[in-house]
């Protein structure tokens, strides 16, 4: 493991949506890596494909075409190559999305330590690093409170605390910081920053937020499914 090596890997990958008159052709032959330590935004007009690409990363839709190698291992070569996709997602793959989509009836801890627990943490460490996390995302007050009690930003941070809780070297965000104020949403990007810097992971979140865009490495743009320049 270090910085520099490549986690993303993905080459030629297309994916089209229904076929005939209402095909739609989000991804065209998309080639991109992404390195260990690295922070990118994936930028580009509504319908160009980001959430798409995202997903495809992520292990939730099927391209179809290309290849795709995570964390050293080819998961997609035309066809998906492991079977346990849930595992391979909980064991690599960190997701922030738009709306935090936390579970109403757990407390924010419980929601962290969740995914441990699937991962097959003991609850006494699963507790401990949920607590950890929540500390460090300036949200450890809230631990015991549920979703509907937390603030917006509060929220967010809770949720990206779970997708963290796993140390996953693979971190996955579709506009993370829409519904924070600008200030927040720095912090945010920072200390995501300051995460994948310390767990060797790599970042590429979906933004639109011209006020964190000196926060990346990189900026990918997409157009009509096709990369435009980096
Ligand atoms: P973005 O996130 O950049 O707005 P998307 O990846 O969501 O773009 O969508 C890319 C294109 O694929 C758009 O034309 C969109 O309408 C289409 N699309 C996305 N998801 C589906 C779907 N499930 N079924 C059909 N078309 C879809
Ligand atoms: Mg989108």
């Amino acid at each position: 493991m270090a910085l520099g090596e490549i986690l993303i890997d993905v080459s030629g990958v297309a994916k089209h949506y229904g076929e005939g008159e209402t095909r739609v052709d989000a991804l065209r032959a998309v080639d991109l890596q992404v390195k260990a330590g690295e922070v990118i935004a994936l930028l580009g007009p509504s319908g160009s494909g980001k959430t798409t690409l995202l997903n495809v990363i992520g292990c939730i839709i099927d391209p179809s075409a290309g290849r795709v190698v995570l964390d050293g291992e080819p998961v997609f070569d035309g066809k998906w190559l492991r079977r346990d996709l849930r595992r391979l997602r909980l064991e690599k793959i960190g997701f922030i999305f738009q709306a935090h989509n936390l579970l109403p009836f757990l407390t924010a801890e419980e929601n962290v330590a969740i995914v441990l627990d699937l991962a097959g943490w003991s609850s006494d460490e699963g507790r401990k690093r949920a607590r950890e996390l929540l500390d460090y995302l300036q949200v450890g007050h809230r631990a015991p409170m549920k979703p509907a009690h937390l603030s917006g930003g509060e929220a967010q941070r809770v949720a990206i605390a779970r997708a963290l809780a796993n140390r996953p070297r693979i971190i996955l965000a579709d506009e993370p910081t829409a519904a924070l104020d600008s200030s927040r949403a720095q912090l945010v990007m920072d200390l995501l920053r300051r995460l994948a810097a310390e767990q060797e992971a790599c970042i590429v979140t979906v933004t639109h937020d011209e006020k964190i865009f000196d926060r990346f490495d990189r900026l990918v743009q997409l157009r009509d499914g096709r990369l435009v320049g980096a």
